[in-house]
């Protein structure tokens, strides 16, 4: 096999289900929003503040890998601001070959300097418009759809949800909830689910990742939730051997072919993974569940789309054969219309594979 060249990763369509807005700000950024709005960061120099995510971010626990979006959140709390991080999001996703990508935050989280809900949609679904306008001039075309998060331990899911079906054709494909898991179960906003169900609308819910089986299964048996925002421990459910056993769990989320949005260096951060190396998405890839592979916090993982690709590779032998197989999963599950979503695998991707495949 012809070893995978890092640059060739890098210039091969991806495609992104699951990324955090307010995990991806470029470290100089963060430092030149503080300043403008006398927010104190812990250094600002762009390259140690950096570092200083990603070491806070390895601590191991989920409740202080939070933490670190207190910094993020802080700096995106005026439409100039936040059209300028969605802007840079979408030329950082771009330059780094992803032609799809669904990016999510949560407006309730960018009120403090009093804008209205909607203003924070429109003023981060603007910015990833003129990103993607400047990324198309550039030779590297994105296509970015908007998921709307509402926090789980908060109260306001029905009105996010509500804001989300408000600006469906105007940007945002999709709805989530996030935050930390323990004790705060997505049943706690069912009508939240059962609204958007009635809208005909799409969601996701982060579910199984701090937290194991039985929050999948709220997520998907009674919230109805499309995709499972990580899902990893849905491996809690399969007997390892020789020939897996699924559990009726495990079986039902690969026999009804619910994407997982697998996120491996941040699973390893948060301890939801060992390492990379025994990271279920092995096991799952082997047991061809609906896998995608995503970047979660690039700033907070010091990652791209890229570097997850890689680190798969290294880890499992993956050759493109396997990368292609992610992709096309990850564009499959995407949220878009059904044809665009066709249009995307058979123009951008397929043809682009194939050149690599031979
Ligand atoms: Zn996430």
């Amino acid at each position: 096999m012809v070893a995978i060249r890092y640059e060739d990763i890098v210039k091969v369509p991806k495609a992104l289900l699951h990324d955090h807005l307010d995990g991806g700000l470029r470290p100089a950024t963060v430092v030149e929003l503080a300043a403008e709005v006398g927010h104190e960061l812990p250094t600002t120099d762009p390259e140690a503040l950096g570092r200083w995510f990603v070491d806070a971010a390895n601590s191991g626990s989920l409740e202080r890998y939070l933490e670190t979006f207190a910094h993020t959140v802080a700096v995106m709390q005026t439409a100039p601001a936040l059209r300028r991080v969605a802007r840079e999001c979408a030329l950082d996703l771009a330059a780094d070959g992803v032609v799809y990508a669904e990016v999510r935050f949560a407006p309730e989280q960018h009120l403090e300097q009093n804008l209205t809900l909607d203003e924070v949609v429109e003023a981060v679904v603007a910015g990833f418009t003129e990103g993607a306008a400047q990324a198309a001039e550039a030779g590297t075309p994105i296509r970015i759809g908007t998921l709307l998060t509402a926090m789980r331990h908060a109260a306001r899911s029905q009105e996010i949800a509500e804001l989300a079906v408000r600006h469906r054709d105007t940007g945002v494909v999709g709805f989530d909830i996030a935050g930390a898991e323990a004790g705060f179960p997505p049943t706690r906003h069912l009508d939240a689910f059962e609204y958007l169900q009635r809208e005909n609308f799409h969601f996701t819910i982060h579910a199984g990742e701090a937290f194991g089986l039985p929050s999948i299964w709220q997520a998907i048996q009674w919230c109805g939730a499309d995709r499972l925002g990580h899902g990893v421990r849905i491996v809690d459910d399969i007997t390892p051997g020789q020939r897996p056993v699924l559990g009726r769990l495990a079986a039902y989320v690969r026999d009804k072919r619910i994407p997982l949005e697998l996120c491996p260096s941040s699973n390893v951060q948060t301890g939801a993974a060992a390492s990379i190396v025994d990271h279920p998405i092995g096991l799952l890839r082997d047991l061809r569940f609906r896998v995608t592979v995503n970047t979660d916090n690039r700033l907070m993982s010091g990652t791209s789309m890229s570097r997850e690709m890689a680190l798969l590779v290294e880890a499992f032998g993956y050759g493109w054969k396997e990368l292609q197989w992610f992709t096309i999963n990850a564009m499959k599950s995407a949220f878009i219309p059904f044809d665009e979503r066709l249009e995307i695998i058979d123009e951008v991707i397929k043809p682009a594979y194939a050149k690599l495949l031979g």
